[in-house]
């Protein structure tokens, strides 16, 4: 579904990104964890062309990903959610959640509203539909942030430290909405410091260090027989 093939990327005269190859298959969550400044962030940016690159090729469902004619279509297929939810502040959960199916799928009103609903059920949010982001807690927010990725019926949701800015007591619930999507064979690329959930719930690990893919393994032989050198050294001191 995803082919990345000789990625390179640079801020100005500083290469960040050292041609990553990285193949992501419909159904598969990639966890994708190294230190501050490696380019988990950037790598997974370049899939959506939220940052441009300058080498190498992106492929997402066969479509390149480059200024220009497909990019929008990759960007319907291709979900995001960061770290800070970034919903919109002046609209309620539910609007926030039908905002995209009704303007950029052109969906009808009540379409888009019914799906809404029938998503927020699922992230366990259905309660707190006429609510503002305000109103609710950072774990709230972020479930509504995957409702409304999800509306989009994306191909792949890219997932960027999604409960690094969250009070721990609130991390737990936004995790088991992300392990029940994955069970429910939605195709996803995690960035995160959870260990557990990558042993948990990735199909594989990737271990990147300084703009390259340093080591990837399914998670067994990746936290109990790290190859690298540099994957030692990392797992040992965050584990
Ligand atoms: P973290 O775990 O802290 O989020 P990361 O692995 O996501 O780190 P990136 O944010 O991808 O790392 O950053 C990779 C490198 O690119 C770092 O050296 C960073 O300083 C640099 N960088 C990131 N964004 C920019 C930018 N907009 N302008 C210049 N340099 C940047
Ligand atoms: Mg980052």
């Amino acid at each position: 579904l995803i082919h990345i093939t000789g990625l390179c990327k640079s801020y100005g005269a500083i290469q960040v990104l050292h041609g990553i190859d990285l193949s992501v298959k419909a159904g598969e969550v990639v966890v994708v964890i190294g230190p501050s400044g490696s380019g988990k962030s950037t790598l997974i940016r370049c899939i959506n062309l939220l940052e441009e690159y300058q080498g190498g090729v992106v492929l997402v469902d066969g479509i390149a990903v480059q200024r220009g004619a497909g990019l929008a279509q990759v960007r319907a297929e291709v979900g995001m959610v960061f770290q800070s939810f970034n919903l919109f502040p002046h609209l309620t959960v539910q609007d926030n959640v039908a905002l995209g199916p009704l303007r950029v799928k052109h969906l009808s009103k009540e379409v888009s509203h019914r799906t809404a609903q029938e998503l927020l059920a699922r992230v366990g949010m259905a309660d707190h539909a006429h609510k503002f982001p305000a109103q609710l807690s950072g774990g709230q927010q972020q479930r509504v942030a995957i409702a409304r990725a999800l509306a989009m019926e994306p191909k792949v949701i890219l997932f960027d430290e999604p409960t690094s800015a969250l009070d721990p007591e609130m991390v737990g619930e936004v995790l088991d909405v992300m392990q029940a999507l994955a069970k429910s064979g939605v195709t996803m690329v995690v960035v995160t410091h959870e260990m557990g959930f990558a042993r948990r719930v990735a199909d594989r690990v990737i271990f990147m260090d300084a703009g390259r893919i340093v080591e990837q393994a399914s998670p067994e032989p990746f936290f109990n027989a790290p190859q690298e050198p540099r994957t030692q050294a990392f797992l040992k001191a965050i584990l």
